[in-house]
């Protein structure tokens, strides 16, 4: 295999592209990988993989799909330089590649083999972990230049159409704000009232207290990437505020008119009056459900694919009327150490209210009646554990000091608040993921909405919750 850059050389001039020359060789350990969005004479994404020093790279015309039964064909191109992966820009028209660059996804990826003999062999097998590109991938080549990229199954297949992600990683710039080289700041201000193409009449409307329905609709939209992966495929039941403030909220749970972006779905044979019940499908379904004053968001246990089968368990603690916080989170850690014995990995979120919520990613319970029995023995296991402390009986009047371990949301039809959730308190507060370490630091509604905004930007402390296969 030739991994050299003469041919990369060869097609460009580097007096008039801002293209890379690329000579710096790789210091950290981890590979990278990249997805460049790159709108020349054709539409396509440059897909490059880390290897050897250069980046080998496919053109992939019609872009990665997470359908397995997708296969895009990739294009095998010259090798690339390492700096290449954080080049966004246009590229002189009439110059080779002529045209705007968008870094559309970036992140790095694993490779179990030699994946130099395996490029020979035609087949490469790897794990990305990127923003919008996670989980098993493969590449086959057929023919020539020609090989496949294919989504392999695992937790992340199926993953809704992944193109309708249309902005920079890097930069959360559009291809036409690139090409004008405008900043996201100036765009954002300059818009009124319409974010993502859905437009919010009333954006001035306070909601809260120096919150206005526009901010909401930016706090979602730049909360969308991490909270969809949450939202994907699950039915919702949504809390709506149309006169903010002083006003009342509405629980909805049915729509009577659907937008673009989001789903319909029949629940047959099911308690409630009506059957049919709805999903976001994309950025478009959250905004047009802000749109119509829904702030909060509750989630199912089961996804649309297989709705008798839940994945998400959620514990709620909810503590009886005067106990402290230091309580709360006494039982936050010994539910954690239940579901440590148990070898479960677990999650902790604000609730955006009194408490904190432990959420549990489970593949293995493949009934409701399982999954909830489940939640239940570990309810009545803290009950037994600790008999003060606990009870896994949600009447009133058998809390008496103690915590109730909330396991009746793992039944079908129940939900709860998802993660990034604004919830409809006095003060606009966010259901918020935070690590382990955190329970001692943050209060259950000390989270805001630029709290929240500001905490994207550090480690998601949930990064590896989709990988988690138990
Ligand atoms: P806190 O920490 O303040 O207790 P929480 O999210 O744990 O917050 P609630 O907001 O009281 O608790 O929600 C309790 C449960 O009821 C959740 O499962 C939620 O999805 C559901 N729920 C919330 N509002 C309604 C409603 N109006 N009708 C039906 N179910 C609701
Ligand atoms: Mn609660």
């Amino acid at each position: 295999m030739k991994d050299n850059l003469k041919l990369y050389h060869a097609k460009r001039n580097f007096s008039k592209t801002k293209e890379p020359v690329g000579v710096h060789k790789r210091k950290g350990k981890k590979l990278h990988f990249v997805i460049q969005h790159h709108l020349a004479r054709k539409d396509h994404y440059d897909f490059r993989l880390e290897h050897n020093g250069v980046l080998k790279s496919w053109a992939v015309p019609k872009g990665p799909s997470y359908n397995l039964l997708d296969r895009r064909l990739a294009v095998l191109v010259e090798d690339h330089p390492l700096d290449y992966r954080t080049f966004e820009g246009t590229i002189p028209k009439g110059l080779y590649g002529g045209g705007t660059v968008m870094a559309w996804d970036e992140g790095y990826y694993e490779y179990e083999g030699d994946f130099a003999k395996d490029f020979q062999k035609g087949t490469l097998k790897f794990t990305l972990y990127g923003s919008r590109l996670r989980g098993r991938w493969t590449l086959v080549h057929f023919k020539k230049n020609n090989w496949l990229l294919i989504k392999e199954r695992d937790h992340y297949a199926g993953f809704q159409n992944i193109l309708e992600f249309q902005t920079s990683v890097r930069t959360g710039r559009t291809m036409e704000e690139i090409e004008n080289d405008v900043s996201k700041k100036m765009i954002t201000s300059k818009v009124r009232g319409i974010v993502d193409g859905i437009l919010i009449s009333h954006p001035q409307k306070l909601v809260f207290k120096n919150i206005t329905k526009f901010d909401i609709a930016l706090y979602y939209q730049k909360v969308y990437e991490r909270m969809f992966p949450f939202l994907n495929q699950r039915l919702i039941s949504t809390i709506r505020f149309p006169d903010g403030q002083h006003g009342e909220t509405f629980f909805k749970k049915h729509l009577n008119n659907n937008d673009v972006g989001i789903g319909m779905v029949h629940v047959k044979s099911f308690k409630s009056k009506r059957s049919d019940y709805y999903y976001i499908k994309g950025i478009t379904g959250l905004l047009s459900e802000v749109q119509r004053n829904s702030y909060e968001f509750h989630l199912w246990g089961s996804q649309v694919g297989d709705l008798e089968c839940p994945n998400i368990m959620v514990f709620d603690l909810d503590p009886d009327e005067g106990m402290g916080i230091h309580q709360v989170r006494q039982g936050v850690r010994d539910l954690k150490s239940v579901l440590d014995e148990l070898q479960l990995i677990s999650f902790l979120k604000t609730s955006g209210g009194k408490g904190y919520h432990v959420v549990v990613p489970i593949y293995s319970l493949k009934t409701w009646e399982d999954f909830r029995d489940f939640a239940q023995n570990v309810a009545k296991l803290l009950e037994t554990k600790w008999p003060q402390r606990y009870t896994s009986n949600g009447r009133k009047e058998k809390r008496q000091g103690k915590i109730f371990i909330d396991w009746i949301r793992n039944t079908k039809g129940a939900t709860s608040v998802a993660p990034y959730s604004i919830r409809i308190r006095k003060k606009a507060t966010v259901s918020m993921p935070i690590s382990w370490s955190e329970l001692d630091k943050v209060k259950p509604d000390e989270i805001s909405i630029d709290k929240a905004l500001k905490r994207l930007k550090r480690k998601d402390p949930w990064a590896h919750f989709f990988d988690i296969d138990q």
